[in-house]
């Protein structure tokens, strides 16, 4: 009995799970270096430039409206669609950042967050066996979701330091096998924004294979230079895309988890049949906050993207002087950081004894991509610079003790 390997140990529904990933072959959820890095920081100290979650609030207007929300009396479900008040301000939203018109009550569905979204469309539209293609490195939910669901998830990889994808190899990942390109611009963990001629062929592409788009825009109001473009803006793909974004990253709300899609009514209801039996609703006093966060005047949003873009700068001129080579990220809220100049070759290994090295936690972008490819980016660091100037200040003096070492 001691000697059966612990993998005949699991019961099948594990087995299923430990085949995707989701499991460790003890069949214990498999601890994720998030979780990891959070620990190592809370244990010793160190700056948490790990998790991206911003260490200030959002625009007073969106927290007052969820306060009154809650003392006026939106405590209950809201409908399973979402709120109209947030589902006519998303689709306001749309029309005049993007020129996307869409009809409130049949095209815009609300969620718990973009990953409900996300969750609720790989479960609508992958069967076993379909194909999802991603790039590479990728948010680390696509995998386990894909797995999930049976598909089999095929990777573009996008290399340090301008993360352009190579189109020969974009266009061998997508098939007649294909069910879904997923694409998420602005990108995390690298920063990188999709360039015109890349955006052209994933539409050409999903076209030609008859492939659905599903685009992640969580970053989308988080660009340094120059708007955001969504995919489905772009001629030809409106009827083959669906668009996610939420308002957790927009408005330092992530702990809220106000999320949408949008597509045609087909899509939608697809999607829908899927969502009302995870989450059904969440969030009713966060909905209408979101409707006043997607409502403020323009320059609220440019100036949370520049504030961003100047603390952006601040932590990569500070990685630079410690010695590592930078990625300028061009949105969102990560910097890739080279650690090869240092003289180190594993990043996992680096990460985890950055807290005593330099009182700092980072997560090794070997946790964005698959087991086979992790030593192309064996010495790629992702930090986080959605924190305080003065925070990342301290950890950029503290990680010039890095090369001084
Ligand atoms: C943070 C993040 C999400 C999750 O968004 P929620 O609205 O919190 O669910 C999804 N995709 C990417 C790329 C992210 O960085």
């Amino acid at each position: 009995m001691t000697d059966t390997p612990a993998e005949h140990r699991l019961a099948p529904w594990q087995r299923t799970a430990e085949g995707a990933g989701l499991l460790g072959p003890d069949g214990r959820i498999a601890a994720t270096v998030f979780a990891e890095m959070s620990a190592l920081a809370q244990r010793t100290g160190a700056i948490n430039l790990g998790q991206g979650f911003p260490d200030e609030d959002g625009p007073a207007a969106v927290l007052d409206a969820a306060v009154d929300a809650i003392r006026s009396g939106t405590n209950q479900y809201p409908p399973g669609t979402g709120m109209p008040v947030l589902r006519e301000a998303i689709a306001r939203h749309q029309q005049h950042w993007y020129g996307i018109g869409l009809d409130p009550d049949r095209e815009v569905l609300v969620t718990a967050g973009a990953t409900e979204a996300l969750a609720a469309t790989v479960l609508a539209f992958v069967e076993p066996g379909d194909e999802v293609v991603t790039f590479e490195p990728y948010y680390d939910a696509y995998a386990a979701l894909i797995a999930r669901a049976g598909g089999v998830h095929r990777t573009v990889p996008l290399r340090f330091p301008d993360w352009r994808p190579n189109h020969d190899e974009l266009r061998a990942a997508v098939t007649d096998r294909t069910r879904l390109i997923l694409v998420n611009d602005p990108h995390n963990p690298t920063g990188a924004v999709l360039d015109e001629a890349t955006a052209e062929l994933l539409v050409e592409l999903a076209e030609r294979h008859d492939a659905l788009l599903v685009t992640d825009e969580v970053y989308e109001h988080l660009r340094f230079e120059g708007p955001h473009r969504p995919i489905a803006a772009r001629p030809g793909a409106r009827s083959r895309t669906i668009s996610i974004s939420s308002g957790g990253k927009t408005f330092s709300t992530t702990g809220w988890k106000i999320g949408w899609l949008t597509a045609r009514p087909e899509l939608v209801t697809a999607v829908l049949a899927v969502k009302q039996y995870l989450t059904y609703v969440n969030g009713a006093p966060f909905q209408p906050a979101i409707a006043t966060g997607l409502d403020l005047p323009d320059a609220a949003f440019t100036a949370a993207a520049a504030s961003l873009a100047r603390r952006a700068e601040l932590l990569s001129a500070g990685l630079e002087a410690a010695g590592f080579t930078v990625a300028r990220p061009r949105a969102g809220y990560f910097v890739v950081a080279d650690a090869g100049p240092l003289g180190f070759d594993d990043a996992e290994e680096l990460c985890r004894r950055l807290p005593e090295l330099a009182g700092v936690v980072g997560i090794p972008v070997s946790a964005f991509v698959r087991r086979e490819h992790r030593h192309e980016v064996a010495r790629l660091v992702r930090f986080a610079f959605c924190k305080r100037e003065d925070v990342l200040r301290e950890a950029s003096a503290r990680l010039a003790a890095l090369g001084a070492a």
